[in-house]
């Protein structure tokens, strides 16, 4: 009888030599996107990425593509990186899975529990693991619910968040999310879960120094607690800069506010680190870069450079002491919570940040480095504001930058500039009229300039469309 490996492998491998085409026919007939309407995907054809290598990807068509989104926020040491491969390969080879549950343990699992203690600020000691940032966000949840029954307060039950955040897509992630067009289908947010405005300076507080802004934003926490009655309250969450919401910085003296709040209120602080953490802000956490000292922080995507999938919590000893002291069994957990071959990977990827010193490249080096080169960008007609925070950064594309006017709506600006990049070997995100970058933390200085070249010719072909 023939060994069915040996069967499959010319199969895969012929499978890989499929046309362009071919790949989008197969994609649209059997594969339903996140975040996609499947109906004009259809009509267009997916792009289909076949490799990558440091800030590069290649589609199917032999394109160059400079990823300035690494893949979705998180490829933070670029692509390729031998010792994340040889991780997983030698875990897959000497225990692919176990699980967590029945007093069990890992060595990868602890090895990473321990390391991720190392690298997080001093209160946090302990970890939660998840297989997402969602999943994380799932478990943040019910932990300060269970904290604070747990504690004797079981009313304190709701969790103020902000609109347009992105928490993720279970019904808690998506609830904690303040996006409506999310909330819209499926009925959510679920019960508990309120939202206060984004500190949005463009939206909300033109007219204000931002400084001021700054606080009276943070203060509509305060009036939301006072609403809600503050022996209700649970916690607040919030990311330190919000990403999939357009890369929105908030003033400096935004957080130590919202701190100061929380700390009067007795309140949970949850920093949702999915995106700014691993280096992302210039410090291996976004809440330090920002000014806060959370409570509990959810993390996913850069604890792996996306190599594989993991997500969870990490929980300060606030919060550990209590669950460990008086919570009992905490009945909450998923098959992969520490999954040994994700945690593999996890350890090799935070020892190469560490190797790398990403974080300190970011702050010192190619951060300051871009935030100088993307204000040159004010120089453009179409660019209303150009900022950054480490190695992210956001394009405010306006019909007058003097004013801030915005282009009408059904222009689609953001997505006409989108269409660009895509031609011209560039991955930017659109927000509304917002372009946003988050590229890989190991882009040097040449690559920043090759990037902003990009941007200004997709800036003036954009400029050329709207006219
Ligand atoms: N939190 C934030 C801030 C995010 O940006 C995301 C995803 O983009 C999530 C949570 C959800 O993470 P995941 O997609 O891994 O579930």
């Amino acid at each position: 009888m023939q060994d069915p490996i040996v069967i499959q492998a010319p199969a895969l491998a012929q499978k890989a030599q499929r046309s362009t085409r071919e790949w989008q026919q197969a994609d649209a007939a059997h594969f339903l996107h996140p975040f996609t309407d499947s109906k004009a995907l259809a009509a267009k054809g997916s792009r289909i990425i076949t490799k990558a290598e440091n800030i590069y990807l290649w589609d199917s068509e032999g394109h160059k593509i400079l990823d300035a989104m690494s893949g979705l926020w998180c490829v933070n040491v670029g692509y390729g990186q031998p010792s994340l491969v040889e991780a997983a390969t030698r875990q897959l080879q000497q225990l692919p899975f176990y699980n967590a549950f029945f007093q069990t343990a890992t060595p990868p699992a602890i090895e990473l529990a321990e390391l991720l203690a190392e690298v997080s600020p001093p209160q946090f000691q302990h970890v939660f693991f998840a297989g997402s940032g969602s999943e994380g966000n799932d478990t943040v949840v019910r932990m300060v619910r269970h904290y604070w029954a747990s504690l004797g307060q079981p009313e304190r039950q709701v969790i103020i968040s902000r609109e347009n955040a992105y928490h993720g897509s279970t019904m808690a992630g998506a609830s904690l999310g303040g996006m409506r067009y999310m909330h819209a289908q499926g009925g959510l947010p679920i019960p508990g879960i309120t939202h206060i405005p984004q500190p949005y300076w463009v939206e909300h507080g033109q007219g204000m120094d931002k400084d001021t802004f700054g606080k009276v934003a943070a203060g509509w926490l305060e009036a939301k607690i006072l609403e809600v009655g503050p022996e209700k309250v649970a916690a607040f969450i919030g990311e330190p800069v919000q990403g999939a919401g357009g890369v929105i910085i908030p003033p400096a003296t935004y957080w130590p506010e919202i701190q100061r709040i929380c700390d009067k209120y007795g309140i949970l602080l949850v920093s949702d680190e999915v995106i700014c953490g691993f280096g992302r802000t210039g410090a291996w956490f976004g809440c330090e870069t920002q000014g806060s000292r959370p409570d509990l922080m959810t993390f996913a995507k850069g604890v792996t450079s996306g190599y594989i999938p993991l997500g969870g919590v990490m929980v300060s000893e606030r919060v550990a002491k209590v669950l460990i002291e008086q919570g009992g069994e905490f009945e909450h957990g998923f098959t992969y919570s520490g999954h040994p071959v994700a945690a593999a990977v996890a350890v090799a990827n935070i020892r190469l940040i560490q190797k790398l010193r990403l974080v300190e490249h970011v702050r010192d080096d190619v951060g300051p480095y871009l935030a100088q080169q993307f204000a040159t960008l004010k120089d453009h007609p179409l660019v209303g504001d150009a900022e950054t925070c480490g190695l992210m950064g956001a394009l405010l594309l306006v019909k007058d930058p003097a004013t801030l006017t915005p282009f009408p709506a059904e222009l689609e600006i953001g997505m006409v500039c989108r269409g660009h990049c895509f031609g011209n070997g560039l991955i930017m995100r659109a927000v509304g009229n917002r372009m946003i970058i988050a590229p890989p933390l190991v882009m040097t200085r040449a690559q920043v300039d090759e990037m902003m070249a990009l941007i200004r010719r997709c800036l003036d072909l954009t400029l050329a469309d709207a006219r």
